[in-house]
């Protein structure tokens, strides 16, 4: 059976990040699709209690979609190291969680990505630095239909971290092909190669050709 289809009209994009709103509106404005964010609409942002990216994704826009009564997109992310059996993965962001940063509790991206190099340290110095950055959308509807689309980038960890670009764990990722790390690259270099990118392009297939 194919996935049901979007067509033209409203989407709620299930998060409350403004950047991640705008980045998407922006990559689907050209198929007529009127976005709304889900923290404009008041909607309640569940806990992400999925042990996978498509399970955390598939929450999401299943809310969205019952609490607006319309289509919504919900996407879920991470770094999966080979080595770390796929650690940190879901739990990507929470690596970082300080309880002191600046000043009060945030997110120490230096702190994250030390802690993915040191646990691949203790296993020796011939441990495979491989890892990918997975992105998984999902589209829900109403009446409890979905869409699910993957996409990755593929590479390996360098240290110490390098670049002042992008955010994340992107000074330490080297992608397949490239010497640079995520964040000495252009960000429109990045974005054609990146796991969203990916994602992206399997969801303008699927949905709109
Ligand atoms: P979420 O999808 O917003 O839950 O994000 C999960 C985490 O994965 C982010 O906070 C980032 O640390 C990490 N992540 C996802 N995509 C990227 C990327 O493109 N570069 C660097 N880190 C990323």
């Amino acid at each position: 059976m194919s996935a049901p289809r979007l067509g033209s009209g409203k989407l709620v994009i299930a998060t409350h990040n403004a950047g991640k709103l705008k980045e998407i509106q922006a990559l689907l404005a050209p198929y007529g699709m009127e976005c709304l964010s889900a923290g404009a609409l008041g909607l309640p942002e569940p806990d992400e209690t999925g042990t996978t990216f498509i399970e955390n994704a598939l929450l999401k826009a299943h809310a969205a979609a019952k609490a607006a009564q319309l289509p919504a997109l919900a996407d879920d992310s991470g770094l999966c190291v080979d080595a770390l059996g796929g650690a940190p993965g879901v739990y990507t962001a929470d690596w970082a969680e300080a309880d002191v940063f600046e000043g009060g509790p945030g997110r120490d991206w230096y702190m994250a990505m030390g802690k993915v190099e040191g646990k691949i340290a203790q296993q020796g110095p011939e441990t495979p630095r491989n890892c990918h950055f997975s992105c998984v959308l999902a589209i829900a509807w109403p009446d409890g239909a979905q869409a699910v689309y993957e996409g990755r980038a593929h590479g390996s960890l360098t240290w110490p971290p390098r670049g002042t670009l992008g955010f994340g764990y992107d000074p330490v990722f080297v992608p397949v092909g490239d010497t640079r790390t995520f964040a000495e690259l252009d960000p429109a270099e990045k974005h054609a190669i990146s796991h969203r990118a990916d994602a992206f392009a399997k969801l303008v297939a699927d949905q709109f050709s």
